[in-house]
């Protein structure tokens, strides 16, 4: 993309009413702008992250075996009076009437639905387990939207849903989207921590909302150190693997065992149980939570599958959420500095961004114009005629990895400088090293 073309409102005043700083640095850097209390329209390089992001939660979801579809916003009233949601639910639904003054709502979340669909087709234990998932808008009418994104009332979920047979399988598709949950934020650059949750009437341990490390972070978290260094994506010998229920019984014990609970859930004996050196406190982002219900929606709505000795059973049931909105601002909290966000190489908008120090200088247009060529979609060009201080602080602020700075000095010679946005270190190197350095 061409700077001078494209709409990246970037601010230099901090915005008076973004208290956090991912919040300020979306505005500031040009990403959202609100269009109504707690709903943000995602500019060019904000949708460019959501989407990095988004591709990278249905990559594990699809290694894990789920399958991907996508459901309707607005859902009828009938299908969560059969669950007793309807009223259950309260003033976070959205109800909206339609011209025949049918009720509606705006969905908050997914599970009356796909269980009605799986209710219209599966007939046979033999057509299960299965998962499913979509990355779908949610609204919640949340009392105190806030925060930016982190605590919107329109926002992106990935939200899985599990069907086994019996309790044995659903642990072993609860454990595949731990995995896949642990993978996903690794490759996000994120260290997400599974903290035991509420689990609600069923009780068992088979709840666990996921907690990115972060000063501004609405729940206080205890953990085990050792949750810094494992590897989910090593494969091999230490590694796990989706497809293997003892390697998933592994991988599960290994996070059960490691002490980490928000503040709800803290219990202060098995803390004291840790050894001094490896107990850690702070402050989370909730990012994921995955949950195991049982039959609660397929026993309420009377969704029945034959079973081996022909008698019907109600599937037993899982719900897997990440809030795939929510991780952009985690992703900030997580990483920038004064100057603005750094983002991971994997998400980050463009990889790398052309500065132009003196566009009208023949050799810096024409050493610009090539690499941008080159480089395609992976670069954005501040081709602006603006002053070189205003290009580096943008840069700084929006925060691409690698930037890459035209000068006519070092043009006039066929040579660049390469900075490394995470670490500020600088190189001057010759043009054509310029793709393969930052590939
Ligand atoms: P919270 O306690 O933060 O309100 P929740 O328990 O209501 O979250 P879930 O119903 O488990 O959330 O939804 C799954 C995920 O969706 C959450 O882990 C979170 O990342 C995200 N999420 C929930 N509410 C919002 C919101 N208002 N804005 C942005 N993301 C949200
Ligand atoms: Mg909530």
């Amino acid at each position: 993309m061409r700077l001078s073309h494209s709409l990246i409102p970037t601010l230099k005043e901090t915005p008076a009413e973004a208290q956090i700083a991912s919040h300020r640095l979306m505005l500031r850097a040009g990403l959202v702008r609100q269009t109504s209390a707690g709903i943000y329209a995602w500019l060019p390089i904000g949708y460019r992250v959501l989407r990095n992001i988004e591709r990278i939660v249905r990559e594990e979801q699809d290694a894990a075996g789920a399958q991907e579809c996508l459901m309707p916003t607005i859902q009828p009233a009938e299908l969560w009076r059969e669950s007793g949601r309807y009223d259950d639910y309260g003033k976070e639904m959205l109800r909206i009437r339609d011209r025949h003054e049918r009720e509606l709502l705006y969905g908050p979340t997914n599970e009356e639905m796909i269980t009605d669909l799986m209710r219209q087709s599966a007939k046979s234990y033999r057509e299960l387990p299965q998962i499913l998932y979509h990355i779908q808008w949610k609204f919640r009418d949340e009392v105190r939207p806030r925060f930016g994104v982190m605590r919107g009332r329109e926002f992106l979920m990935k939200d899985a849903y599990s069907f086994d047979l019996d309790y044995a399988g659903a642990v072993v598709s609860y454990r595949k989207m731990m995995l896949a949950y642990m993978r996903t934020f690794q490759r996000l650059g994120l260290k997400a921590i599974p903290m035991a949750a509420e689990s609600g009437p069923i009780g068992g341990n088979l709840s666990h909302e996921f907690i990115i490390l972060a000063p501004t972070g609405e729940s206080q978290v205890y953990y085990d150190s050792a949750f810094e260094e494992i590897d989910y994506l090593a494969r091999g010998a230490d590694g796990f693997r989706h497809d293997d229920a003892s390697d998933l019984e592994r991988f599960f014990t290994e996070m059960t065992t490691h002490y980490a609970a928000t503040d709800e859930k803290h219990d202060k004996a098995a803390w004291e149980k840790v050894a001094p050196p490896r107990r850690r406190e702070g402050r989370g982002i909730e990012v994921g939570h995955i949950f195991y219900f049982g039959t609660k929606y397929s026993a309420a709505m009377g969704f029945g599958v034959a079973g081996p000795d022909g008698k019907q059973v109600h599937p037993e049931m899982g719900s897997y959420g990440i809030g795939v909105s929510r991780l952009v601002g985690a992703v900030i909290e997580a990483g920038h500095d004064e100057a603005g966000i750094i983002w991971p190489d994997a998400i980050a908008p463009f990889r790398a961004a052309i500065l132009n120090l003196k566009r009208g200088d023949a050799a810096c247009d024409r050493i610009c114009e090539a690499l941008y060529a080159k480089l395609g979609a992976a670069a954005l060009y501040d081709d602006r005629e603006e002053r070189a201080g205003v290009k580096f602080a943008d840069a700084d602020l929006m925060g691409h990895p690698w930037q890459i700075v035209v000068g006519p000095r070092g043009a006039a010679s066929g040579r660049v400088e390469l900075k490394r946005r995470a670490t500020g270190e600088r190189h001057e190197i010759a043009v054509d090293d310029v793709p393969a350095r930052i590939a």
